[in-house]
């Protein structure tokens, strides 16, 4: 059984505790690999090595770091098939989306950070004929970066990336439950020429492992991506030691539908906004609201098109959703389909668990729930559920869909659907959220701001963004 390694460094070593935490494969629910339950003791090495190479890393001129990220970059792309079946075994999604989504797009992230550190530059203001102010923009020392399972590698590179880009060193863990991606990006670093101690990724469980990280006093610097709850937690940790933070958090995003949309493309987006990667997407629309007199026509539309949703082997490309993650997110979606029973929702279509013949049918398979009937404001409609479950809510007016819209405590995505130009800039300027996309969804330009509003994050990742949050800036004032 595959043993997966710390990479501290530059060396793949095996934890200091030499415990293992099982790795299952969701698909089939069994054991396949073993992850290291690292502890602080780990950290504090990742951290040593993280603040030696920081001393030359940070004085790396940008076009060799550049060049160390774009090799990177093509190496993630020759790897693409080993890649995204390894991401498939240890997540659960299908291996078609891994191929086409995921493993691409961790390409992508260094070679979109690996050409941007090219063109980012400090500013400068002057003062007519008096003073000259340029800011300089300096790297901060050792970033901690933890992501979650959803998008392992995709979301693991987020952020590494923009921090090694601009001369920070980092250590990193992945989600304890999806490590795998994470394990074969340390080999391919090596293959690289990344220099020893840049990126060091230690693996283990968020309260070891993760808390280690955050409350590290040589780490100034924390990203987080995962659920709002460990937000909090951070976000405590960090305040009185006051170092800079980044939290992409939770979800519980609105879709509105309004009567005068293209109902074809509405319908087709919609299902793909709910249901993509099991609904394990924080950016997912979980809540569809429609527009009363086309209700009845939508949600037709939305149950026959939701048929073609087949859950099953994610080896096997005619199946369109995977197994859910882990056995505990499984038994979480359950309770809370059975919850949206109780407080009153029909379910129109799936929400039990699945079984498929053969090798899968151990593997943890939820269909995608479809539920109507249910108020805004009761718990279905306002925590997040994460997985493959919507509910369809009618409304009359914009101002009712706005409350319902801006219910929730989060404020991350929201979708919505209209031809009409004028109402989609206007009820897009009163959405809570820090991402509206009209008559689309997960339409992505990396140079965009991506974060949330409320109790969805803090900060904003993406583009120049990122680059600015791993810098610290020094303005320098010269008097003619
Ligand atoms: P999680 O918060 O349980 O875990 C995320 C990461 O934090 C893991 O690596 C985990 O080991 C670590 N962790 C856990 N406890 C910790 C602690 N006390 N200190 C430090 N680290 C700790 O989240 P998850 O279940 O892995 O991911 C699902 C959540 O992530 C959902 O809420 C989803 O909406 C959110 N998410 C948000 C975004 C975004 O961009 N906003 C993207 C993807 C996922």
């Amino acid at each position: 059984m595959v043993k997966i390694k710390n990479f501290i460094n530059g060396e793949l070593v095996a934890p200091e505790s030499n415990e293992y935490i099982d790795n299952y494969d969701p698909s089939t629910g069994t054991v396949y690999s073993l992850i290291p339950d690292s502890d602080e003791r780990d950290v504090n090495f990742a951290v040593e090595a993280a603040k030696k190479a920081f001393r030359t890393w940070s004085v790396t001129p940008a076009p060799h770091r550049s060049k160390i990220l774009l090799k990177i970059s093509e190496l993630i792309e020759k790897n693409l098939e080993a890649l995204a079946k390894a991401e498939t075994i240890d997540n659960g999604k299908p291996l078609w989306l891994a191929k086409s989504v995921d493993i691409p797009r961790a390409s992508e992230n260094f070679r979109f950070y690996g050409t941007g550190i090219l063109h980012f530059a400090s500013e400068s203001h002057a003062m007519e004929d008096s003073a000259l102010n340029y800011t300089l923009r300096t790297p901060i020392g050792v970033a901690g970066c933890i992501s979650p399972w959803n998008l392992p590698l995709y979301l693991f590179t987020w952020k590494i990336v923009p921090a090694i880009a601009v001369g920070n060193t980092v250590v990193a863990k992945p989600s304890e439950i999806t490590p795998m991606t994470a394990f074969l990006l340390a080999e391919i670093c090596i293959e690289a020429g990344l220099p020893p101690g840049v990126l060091n990724i230690v693996h283990g469980y968020g309260h070891k492992v993760g808390s280690a990280i955050t409350a590290h006093p040589d780490i100034p610097i924390i990203s987080f991506t995962g659920g709002t709850k460990t937000g909090e937690t951070i976000a405590k940790t960090t305040a009185p030691m006051f170092k800079k933070l980044s939290l992409e958090l939770g979800g519980k995003n609105p879709n509105i539908v309004f009567a005068d949309c293209d109902l074809y493309k509405a319908v087709r987006t919609s299902v793909r906004a709910s249901f993509t990667n099991q609904g394990e997407i924080c950016l997912c629309g979980s809540r569809i609201f429609i527009e009363k007199n086309i209700y009845e026509i939508f949600k037709e539309k939305f149950l026959k098109e939701t048929e073609k949703m087949i859950v099953g082997d994610p080896f096997d490309d005619k199946n369109k959703l995977g197994a859910i993650v882990s056995k505990q997110h499984y038994d979480k979606i359950l309770q809370y389909i059975h919850l949206a029973k109780e407080e009153g929702g029909m379910i129109l279509k799936g929400g039990k668990s699945i079984h498929p013949e053969g090798r899968c049918s151990n593997g943890w398979f939820i269909e995608p729930a479809i539920i109507e009937n249910l108020p805004f404001d009761c718990r279905t409609n306002q925590e997040e559920i994460f997985g493959p479950v919507v509910t369809l809510t009618p409304f009359e007016t914009e101002e009712e869909v706005l409350l319902y819209a801006n219910s929730t405590k989060y404020g991350l995505a929201a979708l919505l659907f209209t031809e009409n130009l004028n109402k989609a800039h206007r009820v897009a300027a009163k959405l809570q959220s820090g991402i509206v996309w009209v008559n689309c969804w997960l339409l992505r330009d990396l140079r965009t701001p991506f974060g949330g509003v409320k109790r969805s994050g803090m900060g904003r990742e993406g583009g120049f963004e990122a680059f600015k949050f791993f810098t610290e800036e020094k303005n320098i004032c010269i008097k003619f």
